[in-house]
């Protein structure tokens, strides 16, 4: 075992840095500048006995551990003051089986690094819409995106996980082998274990009809109407989201961003859509699914963000007044509100086959505060708070475990399972992580 971190780093096939190594300020970075944490060492591993060294190290020497795959958990559970951080940004190795249509992703791969491998052989799985997120962190939560109403949440195409345990066990989870892992790994995040390799199914798609319909003035009302009535009663080959935001003068602005997967180049079902009145730019056209996926991008570690939302089971007409109401109180660009649609394809799997418990809900409504300047954090956060709280009276299952903060109290992570699922995640947490060593996440307690 290594005594000290020289003996650790000439320990290990990747890189470890500390403060003062030319990449240490890059690699601290989140993609939420609100988080600002300096760790003792930065692990870069590159394989499964890297990963196992880095555990045992960190827990030899009493480091907090964080592990790190994309960097965008909006708590900033990557990063941990004076801790250990296992990074996986050198291991992001893309398989394809495109006969099997299977890929394997190593833990650190981002969906950039997904979408391109898989779209190589015209496959695709539903991930996440920011190319930069990692594909591991994204699933461990569920995964909402362009192709949620088509395939499923993106934890409903994982098939296979191999994780390396606290302990240094490497433990695999499938149908077959641990399928109570499998299950808990399919929402339940990355608290029994930090995974290595994940093997997703795919499916053919290489074209969408898709883009953004931008929508200002007063029309903003209808148009969210008529997003919420399609995403009810619309076409299984179609998913979509909306976002609330607002430019300089404060007047709320909506976009609309549909994915159809369908063989129309002007889906009839978007026509409402496309004539309603305060439409401003309708950039909807045929285009790759890469294209897509670059619709929204933002950048990486230039803003700060809080963010708070509600599953809901319906979006009535007063909820979507208020939350337009809502948007002039936010001060100034950037941030707004996401409506994320859940239906379609994830209503058809078996719920049983998964930790998760949101499944059923119409909607994943997410208050998403960004700002620049760090005078503006209370106010910003007091924002996200207030306008969540318009949405909670139509809450069910929670909220989205892969948007919360790190100020959740438990119940809210219980209530995004639900008791009974919880108690089943607690026992997979004393089994695979007794010690709670995996705790910088969405903390699952083990039992007792
Ligand atoms: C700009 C942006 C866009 C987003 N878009 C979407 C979206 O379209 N759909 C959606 O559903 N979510 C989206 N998210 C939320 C995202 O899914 C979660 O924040 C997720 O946790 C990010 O994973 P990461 O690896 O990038 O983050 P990190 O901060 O690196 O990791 C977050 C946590 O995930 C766990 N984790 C990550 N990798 C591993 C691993 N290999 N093994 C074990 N545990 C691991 C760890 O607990 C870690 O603390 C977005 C977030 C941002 C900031």
């Amino acid at each position: 075992m290594p005594e000290t971190v020289d003996e650790f780093r000439d320990s290990l096939t990747g890189d470890v840095l500390v403060e003062g190594d030319r990449e240490y300020e890059r690699a601290r970075l989140c993609f939420n500048l609100l988080i600002d944490r300096r760790p003792a060492v930065i692990a870069r591993c590159v394989d499964v006995d890297d990963i196992a060294s880095a555990l045992a190290f960190g827990q030899a020497r009493g480091l907090e551990i964080a592990v790190r795959g994309g960097g965008h958990n909006p708590a900033g559970h990557c990063a941990v003051h004076d801790g250990l951080v296992i990074d996986l940004s050198r291991m992001r190795d893309v398989r394809v089986d495109p006969e099997k249509e299977r890929a394997i992703s190593q833990g650190g791969a981002t969906w950039l690094d997904f979408d391109t491998a898989a779209q190589a052989h015209g496959l695709v799985t539903p991930g996440g819409v920011v190319g930069s997120t990692g594909v591991t962190g994204l699933a461990l939560g569920g995964g909402i995106g362009h192709l949620t109403a088509q395939y499923g949440l993106t934890c409903d195409n994982l098939l296979v996980a191999e994780l390396v345990t606290p302990a240094g066990e490497i433990v695999r989870a499938s149908e077959d082998e641990n399928p109570e892992l499998l299950w808990g790994l399919r929402g339940g995040g990355g608290n029994f274990g930090v995974v290595a390799r994940a093997e997703f199914r795919l499916h053919p798609l290489e074209r969408v009809v898709g883009g953004r319909l931008e929508y200002e003035g007063v029309g903003i009302a209808q148009a969210l109407r008529l997003f919420r009535d399609l995403a009810a009663d619309g076409p299984r080959e179609l998913s979509i989201q909306a976002q609330l935001a607002t430019d300089e003068s404060l007047a709320p602005k909506l976009v609309v961003v549909p994915c159809c997967t369908g063989e129309e180049d002007n889906p009839e079902a978007l026509h409402p859509l496309r004539t309603v009145r305060g439409l401003v730019n309708d950039g909807v056209r045929r285009q790759s699914f890469l294209e897509q996926q670059r619709i929204f991008d933002p950048g990486y570690g230039v803003d700060r963000n809080y963010w708070k939302g509600h599953f809901v089971g319906e979006l009535p007409d007063e909820l979507i007044d208020d939350l337009i109401g809502r948007m002039p109180a936010l001060g100034r660009p950037p941030g707004g509100i996401l409506i994320e649609s859940l239906h379609g394809a994830p209503k058809d799997v078996d719920p049983a086959s998964a930790a998760l418990g949101y499944r059923d809900a119409a909607f994943n409504v997410s208050v998403m505060a960004s700002w620049i300047d760090p005078a503006h954090d209370e106010e910003s956060i007091a924002w996200a708070r207030e306008t969540a709280a318009v949405i909670e009276p139509w809450s069910v299952s929670g909220g989205y475990a892969n948007y919360m903060q790190a100020d959740e109290p438990l119940d809210r992570v219980r209530a995004a399972f639900g008791p009974e699922s919880f108690r089943r995640l607690q026992a997979l947490k004393s089994r695979y992580d007794p010690d709670n060593v995996l705790h910088r996440n969405q903390n699952i307690p083990p039992a007792g």
